[in-house]
Order: C-alpha cells, then sequence, then structure tokens
C-alpha cells in the first residue's frame, strides 16, 4: 500500500547515549502531533539498533542504514541482514549516495543486497538520485532508471511491492540546495512510470517514493504537497527532534 513515510537518516552521528535521547525526545513530540496517516521511521548507526528498538514507541519504526551484500561468515566489520532482523529492526537504507560514492557499492552489489534483506524480512528504501553533472548534462532520468533497473528489476511483482524508493538528488543532499518542488514532481512520476511499465500500474500505484535533499520544515510542506511526493528521507534535520517532527507535521 502507498503510505506517506519521514524517514530519518542520522547517518554516522549522535553517540549511544545521544542517540537514545533523541528516540525518547521524538517519541514525546510525536505525542503532541497528528501523525495518524505518516510511517515514521528512524535509521540509527547499527550500534544503536537493539536498544532503539526498545525505546521506540509506536508509530516510530527503526531502520538501519546499511546491510553486508553476503549472507554470513569471513567478512570482518560487516553486518548481515540476518543480525539487523534479529534486533527487531524493519527497515533498512541501501544505495544511498554517499555508499555509492565512498565505498563504491555498485548496482550490482545492491541488488545482492536487496535480495538479503527481503530474504530476512526487512523492507528495502532504496535510494537512487543523479549528481550534478547528471542533472546539468539532462541525463537525470536515464541515471535514475538506470539504477532501478540494475538494483530492482530482478524482482518478482511480489517482491517488488515491498520496496520503498527513495529519490534524493546527490546535489541537494546535506548541501542546502533542495530541489523544487516542480523538480521533484517531475522526476517522482517519471519514476512511478518506469514502475508501471516494467511492473504494472497498480504496483506503480501503490509504491511509495520519498524526496530526499536537504528538506528541512520550511520546505517539506510543498514538497509533500505533490502528488508524486510521499515523504522524505531527511538528513541532518532528523537529528533535532523540533525540526524532525515538524517535517510529519507536513502531511
Ligand atoms: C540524506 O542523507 O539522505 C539526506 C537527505 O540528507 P540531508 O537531508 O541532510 O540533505
Amino acid at each position: 500500500m502507498r503510505r506517506n513515510i519521514v524517514a530519518g537518516n542520522w547517518k554516522m552521528n549522535k553517540t549511544l547515549e545521544e542517540g537514545l535521547k533523541l528516540i525518547e525526545d521524538i517519541n514525546l513530540n510525536i505525542k503532541k502531533i497528528d501523525a495518524k496517516n505518516v510511517q515514521i521511521i528512524v535509521a540509527t548507526p547499527f550500534i544503536h539498533l537493539a536498544k532503539a528498538v526498545e525505546k521506540a514507541v509506536s508509530p516510530v519504526r527503526i531502520s538501519a542504514q546499511n546491510c553486508a551484500s553476503e549472507e554470513k561468515g569471513a567478512y570482518t566489520g560487516e553486518v548481515s541482514a540476518e543480525m539487523l532482523r534479529s534486533t527487531g529492526v524493519e527497515f533498512v537504507i541501501l544505495g544511498h549516495s554517499e555508499r555509492r560514492a565512498y565505498y563504491g557499492e555498485t548496482d550490482e552489489v545492491l541488488a545482492k543486497k536487496v535480495d538479503l534483506a527481503l530474504a530476512y524480512k526487512l523492507q528495502p528504501i532504496f535510494c537512487i538520485g543523479e549528481v550534478l553533472e547528471e542533472r546539468k548534462a539532462k541525463k537525470h532520468f536515464e541515471v535514475v532508471k538506470k539504477q532501478i533497473e540494475n538494483g530492482l528489476f530482478h524482482l518478482s511483482e511480489k517482491d517488488f511491492s515491498k520496496i520503498i524508493i527513495a529519490y534524493e538528488p546527490v546535489w541537494a543532499i546535506g548541501t542546502g540546495e533542495t530541489a523544487t518542488p516542480e523538480q521533484a514532481q517531475e522526476i517522482h512520476h517519471y519514476i512511478r512510470k518506469v514502475v508501471a511499465d516494467k511492473y504494472n500500474d497498480e504496483i506503480a500505484d501503490n509504491l511509495s517514493i520519498l524526496y530526499g535533499g536537504s528538506m528541512k520544515p520550511s520546505n517539506a510542506k510543498e514538497l509533500v504537497a505533490q502528488p508524486d511526493v510521499d515523504g522524505g528521507l531527511i538528513g541532518g534535520a532528523s537529528l533535532d527532534a523540533d525540526d524532525f517532527c515538524r517535517i510529519i507535521e507536513a502531511f
């Protein structure tokens, strides 16, 4: 089912103590607002996950930010999808542009991660998006189409229907620069069409497509007002409980 989703991505921020305090603050703030029609997800660093799952009060749910591309074994420093699931986590961000750029994650590796996540009942939040040069060269449609095809289109209809897509133009992440509502709508609509062409209209209609890239309380309302923008993946503004909850209020 298509849902409105606000997902916070803490990246490599917050000690364990600070993180658990932030979850408590989010729990408290959410009680004061009307969040009935929004799914709220918080993606913490690995070390917070098990405790964050215990601390989070419904409707707040917890996500990981990555998982290993192998199932188990001699992969020092990696964390498997099965381990994540054992903490009670329900979601995992895959293919964030920082992972693609700094850790060389390719579409092929991401396709393996998607399969493992689904095998262990984690819902992938699959990130796609173009860099500035690609946008300037008007290649953004082509770029996101390839990322979706290579990372996701091997999935059956049933498995694809568990995917959440986050469109995050790389030039807007952590830069203060945001896509205009029109730019976001244009490409989200295109993404839905690409999915409809591959699968069918029902699957495309039910897909939640989030926008990510310097979303904050001051711009969230006009972004989520777009018909094909179903929510946000929020970096910087998710580190503050007030800002995060004010974004949720944008719905
Ligand atoms: C992100 O990293 O997913 C993101 C959207 O970051 P920010 O909101 O800080 O641009």
